[in-house]
């Protein structure tokens, strides 16, 4: 079954943005998965076509209104996908749960706007609340595409070479190692001669070794604690 992604928006013209070209865009032409957004103003009833009203108890801003929301989510199938809001109060996205989302049938994802969306709409779908990272976005189109990039690229035959997302930066917990390619000597600075040795195993072996210094200086909250005594 194709992968098939759902997007919620009042701007579906934001899709499938940068997600048409390149890789994931060669595999959405080939049919490797889907992708349609739904405007959320096309379920708006008064004449107005408003989305959005006044926040209660007063403030700045405007918040997406629980019934129009809740329409458009109900016109869409009712499917095992998960359903996403993406929001800054959410959990931050892992490439775990990355993995766990290519591995199903596909995804539907809600794009806040204004201040955000309405509690109660939040709740009664139950929406999971999926954030890219501690920092407010105009909305959530960019972090649907951040979602969307992240788990297409591992949808299988989706890279040219798939064995090239298993070697990546948290696959196995750790940052990735340095990369290097020709020329030999860049302003003075040469390869690492292990890497032109033709060793393997010594190879192997400076990549893990990189791949733990950098985390040690970088993000050693990724480590385990066994990973923090090895030398
Ligand atoms: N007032 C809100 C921010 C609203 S930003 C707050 O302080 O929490 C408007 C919309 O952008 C949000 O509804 C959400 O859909 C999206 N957005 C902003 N930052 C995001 C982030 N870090 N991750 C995911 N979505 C984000």
């Amino acid at each position: 079954m194709t992968f098939k992604a759902t997007v919620l928006t009042l701007y579906p013209e934001m899709f499938p943005g940068h997600l048409g070209v390149s890789l994931a865009g060669r595999a959405l032409e080939r049919g490797q998965w889907a992708i349609d957004a739904v405007q959320i103003r096309d379920f708006a009833s008064d004449k107005h076509r408003s989305v959005d009203d006044t926040p209660a108890g007063g403030g700045a801003g405007m918040v997406l209104k629980p019934d129009v929301l809740a329409s458009a989510i109900d016109s869409i199938a009712d499917d095992n996908r998960p359903r996403l809001l993406m929001s800054p109060r959410g959990k931050p996205l892992s490439q775990k749960r990355v993995r766990e989302i290519a591995s199903g049938d596909g995804v539907v994802i809600v794009c806040g706007r204004f201040e955000g969306v309405d509690q109660r709409v939040i709740e009664a779908r139950n929406l999971e609340e999926v954030s890219i990272g501690d920092y407010i976005l105009s909305g959530g189109e960019p972090a649907a595409l951040t979602l969307l990039d992240a788990v297409v690229r591992i949808i299988p035959g989706v890279m040219g070479n798939d064995l090239s997302g298993l070697h990546e930066s948290f696959e196995g917990g750790l940052l990735e190692h340095p990369h290097y390619t020709r020329p030999q000597v860049f302003e003075g600075r040469e390869i690492p001669a292990v890497l032109t040795s033709g060793n393997h195993a010594a190879i192997e072996k400076w990549r893990n070794a990189e791949a733990l210094k950098l985390t040690r200086e970088r993000r050693p909250d990724l480590l385990s604690e066994s990973q923090k005594q090895q030398k």
